[in-house]
């Protein structure tokens, strides 16, 4: 069967061995069975499954009936097992039910929210994963670095999180019209708090105004003034100049203020 690749489903088939290679030994020394979403042509499968027991997820009918056939042996002796149909149909609090590896090359565009499930995921210990480079950078960039983002604060407060290389277009058929980059998060703790992630989109919204002016858009002004002053924080700080833990330690004393403050009006009635 003739495969042409779908661009609805954010198909560039990575052709490049060196690349392959470069992934599979920047893969984290673990014993842990590995997730790959969008296998494929399976040319990263193929090399995952000879280190590893895969779980790959695959939206594509065509391709999956292709992989069944490439990968019959592998399925029937346990070492593949492939799951065809959209990965975040499946995405509960847990993608699968034992401690994984994410690995994959993935389709750029549902990257950034399949990175962000598997931050909150607790079964997901490591991520490996090729993407935009500039969602890379984004994930992986340091306070005070133009590309900070609340996207580097959510891969920092979970793990920590670097860009391995980049990855030019003529390694992938066909060739995206972006760079693309591996990057690597190893996991401590996972993303809990939906409130923190709220709290972060508004501290990044308008990333060239100041952090301050941007909460203040979600939060009342006088009680951000007080706990910038209480923070010995300047009010003048752009969202990308504070570091994680500032954010850590903004978020509690807002939320304990603000949950305070509704708990003592539940009790008293006063809404003063
Ligand atoms: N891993 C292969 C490689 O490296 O050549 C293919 C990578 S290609 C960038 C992305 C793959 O993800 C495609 O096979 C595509 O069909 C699949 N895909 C896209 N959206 C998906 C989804 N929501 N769930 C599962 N697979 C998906």
């Amino acid at each position: 069967m003739k495969i042409e690749a779908k661009k609805k489903f954010g198909q560039n088939f990575l052709k490049d061995s060196a690349v392959l290679e470069r992934i599979i030994q920047s893969m984290p020394k673990s014993d842990r069975i590995v997730v790959e979403i969008g296998p494929g042509l399976g040319d990263l499968t193929q090399k995952l499954i000879e280190h590893k027991d895969v779980i790959a997820f695959e939206i594509d009918r065509d391709l999956c009936h292709l992989l069944r056939q490439k990968f019959h042996k592998q399925i029937q002796e346990g070492r593949l097992k492939l799951v065809c149909s959209d990965v975040l149909d499946h995405w509960q609090e847990s993608l699968v039910d034992q401690e994984y590896d994410l690995i994959a090359n993935l389709p750029y565009y549902v990257a950034t929210n399949i990175v962000l499930k598997a931050l909150g995921d607790p079964k997901c210990k490591n991520i490996l994963v090729m993407l935009q480079k500039e969602v890379a950078d984004k994930f992986s960039a340091q306070p005070k670095e133009r590309e900070f983002s609340s996207l580097s604060v959510l891969a920092q407060s979970v793990g920590d999180a670097k860009r391995l290389f980049v990855v030019k277009p003529d390694s992938f058929q066909p060739a995206p019209k972006v760079d693309s980059a591996v990057l690597l998060i190893q996991k401590r703790s996972n993303l809990e708090d939906e409130g923190f992630m709220r709290f972060l989109k508004s501290a990044f919204k308008q990333p060239r105004k100041t952090l301050l002016k941007n909460l203040a858009q979600e939060y009342p002004k006088e009680l951000l003034d007080r706990i910038f002053g209480q923070l010995g924080l300047e009010t003048t700080i752009r969202p990308h100049e504070a570091t994680t833990s500032i954010y850590h330690r903004l978020y509690e004393t807002l939320k304990e203020t603000i949950d305070g403050k509704a708990e003592r009006t539940a009790t008293t009635g006063n809404t003063e």
